[in-house]
């Protein structure tokens, strides 16, 4: 394991200071949360070194982080996200199942609303994990921390970007050691710096310091209210399902989540759009999941034993940054909610920092590593990831009218098309389970749209019901 600790950092870089030659190739990551502990990861089979720099403290183990208040909200890890961390960790599946994960198919052993419609339930050949989000990233951390080349320094904050004479490049960053006052800035060079600094990232703000313009940032805002709670799970509470998930539809703009959890609980999430925020006292929690939740959810907060009182989060946007778009200096890129943050009712935010994580590793293959076309190559490639997520994502926001935003003519086609998506999945699993691979992004939205699926969904309300379940197919 390699450590070293924030002091050490500054006594590396006062020698670094003046006109000493410059080391080995040196990557820094910005931030380590999931989207830094992924670029790391991919990052260090490319340089001679990694630094991977958290103004936080980190736990040692597979605690929560109290920095971060979102990560005690429910945090469903999408089979594609799974599929993906697992390829660039080979063995976490089993490292997280021994820290209490639970494996499901997400057709069969969940349940899925579409506001009141409920799907049929079908195998889809697709496993989610569900594990809290300390622990998925407490794994990644130890899994990281093991890697001879990447060197975790936590307590330092990235406060600018270093610049070459000549603009074209960005040549390491400005840092503090975050219990030293404010403007007391260090220099550290690097040959690539990648932010994975999270959705208040000020890498447009550093760049533009540099004399480069900030990418263009669109946002859709959706101001949607979470109240979570933890339950204790008992085998009475929604026997053999993993996890209920409810999703907002226009006529029923309340999304919630039961998921199961390490520890022999349950996490639930209520969500509101606007000011139908949901209660954060235990009663009205109660009381809203009666009327607004499904029956199986609301079974579950009526009965369990509650661990906590609910709490609260708000989410006021999503947001992307269109870095694709930018010209930019080499040597400087950003992953995960730097560039794109989603209403979280969908379960996005870790599965598409994991693809980008992949679009990095395959950009970094197919030049020369660091070269000047790195940054067109992956912002491209993370770009097509992103799409599949953003449309699905803020589609279905600007289907709820509460949410302010245009709404063009395709989007309310799709809107359209989608509603009889939902009305055919109730009796056609075969329907629902094309929608559930879509939402796990396993396939992207225009499989929904081929001749036969189209045909399925346009004639299911001629057609005689199917019958509504299949078996289960026993895991493997
Ligand atoms: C309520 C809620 C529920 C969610 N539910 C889900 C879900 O079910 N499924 C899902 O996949 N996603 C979910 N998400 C989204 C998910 O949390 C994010 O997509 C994910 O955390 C992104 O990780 P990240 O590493 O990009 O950023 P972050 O997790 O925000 O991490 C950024 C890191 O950078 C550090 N940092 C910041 N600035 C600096 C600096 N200047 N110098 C050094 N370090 C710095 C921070 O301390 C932090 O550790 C949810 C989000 C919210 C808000």
């Amino acid at each position: 394991m390699n450590t070293l600790d924030a002091r050490a950092l500054a006594a590396l870089c006062d020698k670094e200071t003046g006109t000493a030659p410059r080391g080995p190739r040196r990557a820094v990551v910005l931030g380590a949360s999931l989207a830094g502990l992924l670029a790391a990861r991919v990052l260090h089979e490319h340089v001679d070194e990694v630094l991977l720099l958290e103004r936080h403290a980190l736990p040692m183990d597979l605690g929560p982080r109290e920095t971060m208040p979102h990560t005690h909200h429910t945090h469903a890890l999408l089979a594609r996200g799974r599929q993906v961390i697992e390829q660039l960790f080979p063995g976490i599946g089993d490292e997280w199942m021994a820290a209490g994960g639970r494996l499901g198919d997400v057709g069969s052993d969940a349940l899925f609303y579409a506001g009141r419609r409920r799907f049929a339930q079908a195998p889809a050949d697709a496993q989610a994990i569900c594990l809290g989000r300390s622990a998925i990233e407490g794994v990644l951390r130890w899994r990281v921390r093991a890697l001879p080349r990447i060197t975790l320094v936590s307590g330092v904050e990235a406060t600018g970007l270093l610049g070459a004479a000549d603009r074209s490049a960005v040549t390491g960053l400005h840092w503090r050691l975050r219990d030293e006052p404010a403007g007391d800035r260090r220099t550290l060079r690097a040959d690539l710096v990648v932010d994975a600094s999270g959705r208040g990232s000020r890498l447009p703000k550093w760049l533009v310091e540099l004399g480069h313009d900030a990418p263009r940032e669109e946002q859709v805002h959706c101001q949607i209210r979470y109240a979570t709670a933890y339950l204790q799970r008992e085998p009475q509470h929604a026997p053999g399902l993993e996890a209920v998930i409810c999703a907002a539809t226009p006529d029923h703009p309340r999304p919630s989540v039961l998921l199961s959890q390490e520890g022999g609980r349950w996490v639930v999430t209520q969500g509101g759009y606007g000011e139908d925020a949901p209660p954060l006292d235990r009663e009205g929690f109660i009381r809203r999941a009666q009327e607004a939740a499904p029956s199986e959810l609301a079974a579950v907060v009526r009965d369990a034993q509650f661990l906590c009182e609910p709490f609260g989060y708000r989410f006021p946007h999503s947001q992307r940054r269109r870095y694709e778009r930018s010209s930019l200096p080499a040597g400087v890129l950003a992953i995960g909610d730097s560039i794109c943050s989603f209403n979280p009712v969908f379960g996005q935010g870790m599965s598409v920092a994991a693809c980008e994580a992949l679009a990095l590793q395959q950009a970094l293959q197919a030049g020369a590593a660091i070269d000047r076309g790195l940054a067109r190559r992956y912002f491209r490639a993370a770009a097509r990831s992103i799409d599949i997520a953003w449309q699905t994502a803020v589609g279905a926001d600007l289907a709820i009218p509460s949410v302010q935003g245009e709404r063009p003519l395709p989007v309310r086609l799709i809107n359209a098309y989608v509603a009889k998506v939902f009305d055919a999945a109730q009796t056609d699993p075969d329907v629902a389970v094309a929608f559930e691979r879509v939402s796990h992004l396993l396939e992207a939205p225009p499989t929904l749209m081929r001749p036969a699926m189209l045909a399925r969904v346009l004639s299911a309300r001629w057609r005689r019901p199917a019958d509504a379940t299949r078996p289960a197919v026993a895991a493997a």
